[in-house]
């Protein structure tokens, strides 16, 4: 029998359910807060210049995750990123192992854009707090007040302290369990160069001072326009400065990037991200049938993009009661 199911949050691990549970044959809904589809996996634009400001690429080592990363990059949706990588400020300066890094293409958004292609996908609908009644579970949205539909079950992707608030008063021990998820931030700039950086690499980890990755996202398969590097702060860093006006962070990162050699700037972009990142359990996901709700997210399947598609397609499972095989 077809279920109703709402899925709130079109990140990786969101898409990653909605198609399983899809292909078998339900009829799901996915909202997000967002214009568009892919949570951290994301591009922003302007005039002669893109850029990469979340996610800056992914790796594949589940066999799961490989088979359907190849099926992406036979699509053209993803390409190995062939970087010259580099160690800055390690005394040892060991190179990182290398393992074959994935990117979107034309930009890290088109990943999410290519998963929502043939779902119900609706943007600009920021889920608020669900209340479960006695036919099922109804929603509402900050921009379009209750919705009509009654959804059987309802999948929470969205990152662990969202996730905390959503199920305050519906779910309050998932809640709880949520909030015991601690996720790092990271501030970002993007810089669109006056003239090409000669550093002689297209990204390095930085190790010392308030950087800790900086990478030139021309050098990405399928990019173009002006030169544009993105600069990551550490997660350290950027938790001591989480409240800082953007202005400051944004003098302190681009003098700590001309520092190590880079050139002046004609724009800069700053962004803020609270939960970037995480030190994830490897639980896979959280699925409780007789409340008819579902957790997914990076946060529970190791981190990163692997661990959010792997966590989407575990939920899936758990639900349709299959073994991820
Ligand atoms: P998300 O992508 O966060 O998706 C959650 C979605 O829920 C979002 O679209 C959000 O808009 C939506 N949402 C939240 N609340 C609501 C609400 N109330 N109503 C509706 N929608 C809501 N991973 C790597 O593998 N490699 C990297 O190099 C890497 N670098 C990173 C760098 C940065 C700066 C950041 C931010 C992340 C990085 N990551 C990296 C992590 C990676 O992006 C994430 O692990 C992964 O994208 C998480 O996917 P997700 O679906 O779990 O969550």
């Amino acid at each position: 029998m077809s279920t109703s199911i709402a899925i709130i949050g079109a990140g990786i691990a969101g898409l990653s359910c909605a198609s399983a549970l899809s292909a078998a044959g339900h009829h799901v809904v996915v909202f997000d807060k967002a214009r568009g589809p892919g949570g951290r996996l994301c591009t922003c634009r302007g005039d002669d210049w893109q850029a990469d400001h979340g996610a800056q690429y992914f790796t594949a080592r589940h066999a799961l995750f490989q088979r359907e990363v190849a099926r992406w990059v036979e699509s053209g949706v993803v390409a190995p990123w062939q970087l010259t990588p580099a160690v800055l400020g390690s005394e040892r300066n060991p190179l990182p192992e290398a393992p074959v890094r994935y990117v979107g293409v034309p930009g890290m958004s088109a990943l999410g854009k290519a998963l929502a292609s043939g779902l119900d996908v609706r943007t600009g609908y920021t889920i608020q707090q669900p209340v479960r009644q006695a036919d099922g579970w109804r929603l509402s949205s900050a921009e379009h007040g209750a919705l009509d539909a009654v959804y059987n079950q309802i999948v929470v992707a969205v990152p662990a302290p969202q996730a905390a608030a959503l199920l305050a008063q519906a779910a309050p021990a998932l809640s709880t369990m949520a909030a015991a998820q601690n996720m790092e931030p990271c501030w970002t700039v993007i810089a669109q160069l006056a003239e090409p950086a000669q550093f002689g690499f297209d990204a390095a980890f930085v190790n010392g001072g308030p950087l800790r990755w900086i990478a030139r996202n021309n050098s990405k398969p399928g990019r173009s326009g002006q030169e544009c590097w993105v600069l990551q702060a550490s997660e350290q860093w950027s938790a001591q400065h989480i409240e800082h006006d953007a202005a400051d962070v944004t003098e302190a990162l681009f003098t700590a990037f001309r520092q190590l050699g880079g050139p002046t700037a004609v724009a800069v972009r700053t962004h803020r991200w609270r939960y970037a990142n995480c030190v994830a359990d490897q639980i896979g996901s959280v699925w409780d049938a007789s409340l008819g709700m579902g957790l997914c997210g990076d946060w529970l399947q190791g981190g990163r993009v692997e661990g959010a598609w792997l966590s989407g397609r575990h939920l899936a499972h758990q639900m349709l009661e299959r073994r991820l095989a």
